[in-house]
């Protein structure tokens, strides 16, 4: 039986879910990767050994080397064990504003700083298989300076946010505010975004805030929504189909900024998510279009094969299944700059 992940885990949230139970069985670890080929891992984590260092032991940060980071070439070979393409792989970087780590605003910035090189670094070590995005607190000083830096950069090509671990609180005007402000950074430096937005207290008001008021200041560049709008932890099914549901309602109304709204399947739905839970998720899925509905694994949290093997799980119609499995957003599958994503 798992221990409870949460309040005794507080990092399990972060990059993001993972309890030893809640990862998928063996028999998914063993499934043939020749049988699950996908263009693109739409959602990949990678981290320095500094950042290794302060994360607790029991959390995901890999097992390849010591002292423990997650590297281009621990992306690459996940990658290949799936027979999947191309990897998007995320800075953790915004990590470095965690309350826990207690850094001053001058260390968050020179951290954030030093966390989103090694990354550059890495992609370019891999250039032909990982397209990099930065990422930042989107509440530390620092953040519109570090998205500055990047802008333009062929190797980490847009921004990634996780409004839950840095405790984003959408509902105060001021964060809301701010977080407008990176948003409106972003797509002006013609950066994609990608953003965690799933977990306590991010409901369907939030949700509804977020979309009225956030995401039409990104001037339409792509935002992708991981976890398919969830990713908070268990049990999480009926606050994950109210936030999704409110993301279906605003797309299908042609809300701003949602005709350039997309969804990883990372984590979408848990091992043994309730089935009536998964049924309603679905519904929503369908009113958005599966189409904008992209594989991802979240690794190093769960392997590439383990995230096919889950997504390969989804009750989807032979039809959507085609359809997931030859989808890859432009930003990764395209050329190289990022002005030329959609
Ligand atoms: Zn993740």
């Amino acid at each position: 039986m798992a221990p409870s992940p949460w309040p005794f885990r507080p990092l399990a949230a972060l990059l993001l879910l993972a309890s030893s139970a809640c990862r998928p069985a063996a028999r998914a670890e063993e499934a043939p990767a020749a049988a699950l080929a996908y263009p693109a891992d739409h959602h990949m984590h990678l981290g320095s050994a500094d950042l290794c260092a302060r994360l607790p032991a029991e959390e995901p940060c890999g097992s390849y080397r010591t002292p423990l980071s997650v590297l281009a070439e621990d992306a690459v070979r996940a990658l290949d064990a799936a027979h999947v393409g191309k990897g998007m792989v995320f800075s953790a970087a915004y990590l470095y504003g965690l309350p826990e780590f207690k850094l001053p605003p001058d260390s968050v910035a020179y951290w954030m700083r030093r966390e989103n090189e090694f990354t550059a670094a890495e992609v370019a070590k891999a250039p032909d298989r990982l397209v990099g995005m930065m990422s930042v607190d989107p509440l530390a000083p620092a953040a519109l300076d570090e998205i500055a830096r990047w802008r333009g950069s062929p190797l980490l090509r847009g921004l990634k946010m996780h409004l839950f671990a840095n405790k984003v609180d959408v509902r105060d005007p001021a964060q809301r505010d701010r977080l407008g402000a990176v948003f409106q950074a972003a797509g002006e430096a013609g950066m994609p975004i990608v953003v965690h937005v799933g977990g306590a207290p991010f409901g369907a008001a939030e949700a509804g805030l977020f979309l009225r008021e956030v995401l039409p200041r990104a001037g339409g560049r792509p935002v992708q929504v991981a976890h398919g709008a969830g990713g908070g932890l268990p049990p999480n099914g009926p606050r994950h189909v109210a936030v999704l549901r409110a993301f279906a309602d605003q797309i299908v109304a042609h809300g701003p900024g949602t005709d350039s709204l997309y969804f990883d399947l990372s984590y979408f739905v848990w091992k043994d998510e309730d089935a009536a839970a998964v049924a309603q998720l679905l519904v929503e899925v369908r009113r958005i279009g599966v189409e904008r509905f992209f594989f991802a694994s979240d690794f190093d949290v769960q392997t590439v094969v383990a995230a096919a093997a889950a997504v390969d799980s989804l009750p989807l119609t032979p039809e959507e299944r085609a359809v997931v499995a030859r989808s890859c957003a432009p930003w990764v599958c395209g050329a190289a700059s990022p002005a030329a994503s959609p």
